[in-house]
Formats: structure tokens, C-alpha cells, sequence
């Protein structure tokens, strides 16, 4: 089955060009202006963009955390994914400490094997160090996870300085690297205690615990112990003006700091947090936590002069029910935002549309870089001959609305409820074929395992 694509602006993170895209099954076989084939089935793209792809490289689906369940699983995630042009998620297998990289590892695919609407592949959260998890970074990189995950901060995952050193300094022997979640994690315990012997256990006090100097003092530790390391590692949701002063002063130093940031900190403020109503504002509560305008126009500009490298989302959703265990405790509201659905409409129209970054740009942040970086490339994240025919066709001209009505993830909200898109996502296609279609989901669990190599 071929299919053509006549007269789309295809995008890359090189040019924008007019060119037809002809597929042969689940592969793209050419890319050139004016291609005819006689055989194909023609798909009249003219006035749209082709994207290839969107990659999401940082997704929580079914995942047991704060003592409950995320709200979406691999099968309503990568449905959610789909439908705003995400073809291809990364979610965190994470074992408990204790458990091996194995067991995360089978557990990861029983969760996601024969579910997911979308292609996937897993990062390995690192906990624990020890000799077992030492000897099983060789297996995980023959399993296709050449990418890792630790966490500064948490007491369920954190795993302090010294094991992060250790395995920053091994991953490197191999040519891995981690994404770390930095925030320092003892002052920010101190605030909570503070707070909470005030009498202030409101949503209002989670930002407050969190402010943005602990999220550099733990961005610049982590550089700095990368420096000693002699390791290039990965920011994963950086949001504050103050962190990206310490990714440059590593790189003046020599150092390759990679660097990741959401939606969220690009276009959510943390005054949400206000809201007197608990509801309307546990609902935003994640960590790092929303940020104010000065960081949104840092980090704006630091992807428009190419500071940041990519742009995931940190889907981990919860519905307000859920949401509702820290009435009384803001500790225990479970932290995280859904955010796979929405990316790519959310970059195009408050990115590109806005003069903010170009499309090519886009294209890099959400498809071509995180499939390079992540070792997917050029399977993923391009528009090529050979690569696979992911596509997304965007129509610049279309105006859309975001609003939970109208969502695919399992969540009673929508972080940007209310918002006028320029630009809507009209079709998806996913190895070829057809996965979305004007909102409506018509492939089915086709999702495939991806199994990824070293960045090169
Ligand atoms: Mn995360």
C-alpha cells in the first residue's frame, strides 16, 4: 500500500519545503517536489505542514506514586499522544529500590506490550547503586534503553551524591547518559516544615517550598559533580532563569549539559496557585512548580537561541479526585500535569505562530533533536527516505480550542482550558498509517516497543 502526499510544507530542522512525501507501507520512500506514482493513493496535503513525528521523551504512564495511580496508562497515554501528533513516547520503567533494572525493565513491557496506540521506548530510572544495577547497564543498552534517569530530590527515588556520581561515571563508560531531576531536597523539607508549622498547608505553599534558587543550587551541583565525572548529562524540565545560568557557566567550562523544558514553564504562572478555590489550584501542583514571566521569557529566548535542547512534557496525570488528597497537606497532592495531547498545538500556536521560535525550530525541540539525542534517529524524527512514515499534518490556517470536553487522556481537566490554538493537528499517521483523523482514533494498540541505540 503506497500512499502520496501531494503539495505539504514539509518540515525539518533545516528548511520548510514544498515537496511530496510518497510512503511504501510503514517506510517513507521518497521525499521531492512534483513525485507522481501512479499506484499511490494521493492525500491532498496542499496549504498544510508535515511534521515528522512528534517524540514525547518524558511520560509517567501507570505509574504508582504519592499512594496512587497515575490516571493514565499506556493505553489512554498514548491514545492522548496521538491525537495532538506525538507518535513515539519515552516513559520512565522505574524500579523500586531494592528491585533490579530487570524487573523494572519486565514490568515496564507488561504495562505497555500490546496496549499503546503509539510507538514507545523506556528510560531506566536509577534509585539504587550497586553491584547488580552496575552490571546490568550492558543489559539495558542491549535491551534498546540507552538512556537513564535519576533524581536529586524524593525520597522514594533520590539517590544522593555519591551513587549519582557513580553512575553519571559509568553510563559515561558506555556512552549513556542520565536525565536528573534536580531540586535540592533538604531545604526544600525545611520550608515544608516551616509552612507547615504556620498553619499554611494550602496549595499556596508549594511554590513557596520550591523556590527557583533550589532548582539552580541543584542544577549547578549536578554540573559541577558532571565536571568531575567527566560526564555529559541531561536537565530534564528545567524552569528557571537562575538554572540556565548555571548550564552556561558549565559549558563555558567545556562541559555538554543537554537540556529539556515543558510547556508548562513556557506558559503556565505559578499565581495559579492562589486560586482560593482548592480545586482550581491543586490541580496545577508539580515539581519543579510553575514559574513567573521572567523565567517563561528566559527560557523562551533560550529556545530560540538554542540553549535548550528539546521540549517534553511530563505527562503524569491526575484527576481532581485524586488531586483532592492534600486538601489539608499541599505534601500530598499528587504532583504532576497531563500534557502529551497538547505539545505540539501549544508550541506551533503560542510558539511559532507568535514569532517566538520558527518551525523549523519546532521540528528540531520536538521530533529531530530528542530523536537523536535518545538514539531513535533516523528511525524517528525526520521525514526521509527510510525512516519511518510518521507524520503529522498540521493546518496553520484552522483555529482550535483546548478544553477537557475534548481530550483524549483520562483527566476531568485541562491544564490550558479555554485556549484558542492558531493551527490545529488535523491527521496523524504512525508507521504509515492512518492513527488520527480530525480527533477521532482509528488504528487501534499497533504501538511497537522502539528499540533505541546510542546517540551518535
Ligand atoms: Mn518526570
Amino acid at each position: 500500500m503506497k500512499l502520496l502526499f501531494q503539495g505539504g510544507q514539509v518540515v525539518s530542522s533545516g528548511a520548510v519545503q514544498q515537496l511530496d512525501v510518497l510512503v511504501n507501507g510503514e517506510h517513507i520512500e521518497a521525499v521531492a517536489p512534483n513525485l507522481s506514482c501512479p499506484e499511490a493513493q494521493v492525500i491532498d496535503v496542499r496549504g498544510k505542514l508535515l511534521f515528522p513525528g512528534f517524540l514525547d521523551a518524558h511520560t509517567h504512564f501507570d505509574l504508582d506514586v504519592c499512594n496512587t495511580t497515575t490516571a493514565d496508562d499506556f493505553y489512554t497515554g498514548t491514545r492522548a499522544a496521538l491525537r495532538g501528533g506525538t507518535t513515539t513516547v519515552i516513559d520512565f520503567a522505574c524500579p523500586n529500590k531494592g528491585e533490579t533494572l530487570s524487573y523494572g525493565l519486565q514490568l515496564w513491557h507488561e504495562k505497555a506490550d500490546g496496549k499503546s496506540a503509539c510507538d514507545y521506548g523506556f528510560h531506566m530510572t536509577i534509585d539504587d547503586w550497586n553491584e547488580t544495577i552496575r552490571s546490568e547497564i550492558p543489559k539495558m543498552l542491549e535491551a534498546g534503553i540507552p538512556t537513564f534517569k535519576m533524581y536529586m530530590t524524593y525520597p522514594a527515588m533520590m539517590i544522593g551524591d555519591q551513587d549519582l556520581f557513580l553512575a553519571m561515571e559509568e553510563l559515561h563508560r558506555y556512552g549513556a547518559f542520565a536525565g536528573v531531576h534536580c531540586e535540592n531536597a533538604g531545604v526544600i523539607d525545611a520550608l515544608i516544615a516551616q509552612k507547615k508549622a504556620a498553619g499554611e498547608t494550602g496549595p499556596a505553599s508549594h511554590p513557596a517550598t520550591r523556590p527557583n534558587a533550589l532548582e539552580a543550587e541543584a542544577v549547578g551541583s549536578l554540573l559541577r559533580m558532571a565536571q568531575v565525572a567527566g560526564a555529559p548529562v541531561m536537565i530534564v524540565h528545567l524552569s528557571t532563569k537562575e538554572s540556565l545560568e548555571e548550564v552556561h557557566a558549565a559549558r563555558a567550562r567545556g562541559q555538554t549539559v543537554y537540556v529539556e523544558t515543558c510547556p508548562q514553564y513556557l506558559l503556565l504562572d505559578r499565581s495559579l496557585y492562589e486560586n482560593p478555590d482548592y480545586s482550581q489550584a491543586a490541580r496545577f501542583v508539580c515539581a519543579p512548580s510553575l514559574r513567573e514571566e521572567a523565567d517563561r521569557e528566559a527560557l523562551w529566548a533560550a529556545l530560540a537561541d538554542g540553549t535548550i535542547q528539546t521540549i517534553s512534557t511530563d505527562h503524569c496525570s491526575f484527576t481532581l479526585a485524586q488531586k483532592d488528597a492534600g486538601k489539608g497537606d499541599f505534601t500530598k497532592i499528587p504532583g504532576g500535569l497531563p500534557g502529551v495531547e497538547t505539545r505540539g498545538i501549544l508550541i506551533w500556536s503560542e510558539g511559532v505562530a507568535k514569532g517566538r521560535i520558527t518551525a523549523s525550530q519546532m521540528c528540531a525541540l520536538l521530533s529531530e533533536t530528542p530523536a537523536k539525542l535518545y538514539g531513535a534517529y533516523p528511525q524517528k524524527g525526520v521525514i526521509a527516505p527510510g525512516s519511518d512514515a510518521d507524520l503529522v499534518v498540521l493546518d496553520p490556517d484552522a483555529q482550535g480550542l483546548l478544553t477537557a470536553a475534548d481530550q483524549g487522556a483520562n483527566v476531568d481537566y485541562c491544564p490550558y482550558e479555554g485556549l484558542k490554538t492558531s493551527g490545529v493537528i488535523t491527521q496523524v499517521y504512525l508507521r504509515g498509517q492512518l492513527a488520527m483523523d480530525g480527533g477521532r482514533l482509528c488504528a487501534g494498540s499497533i504501538g511497537k516497543y522502539v528499540f533505541r541505540s546510542l546517540s551518535k
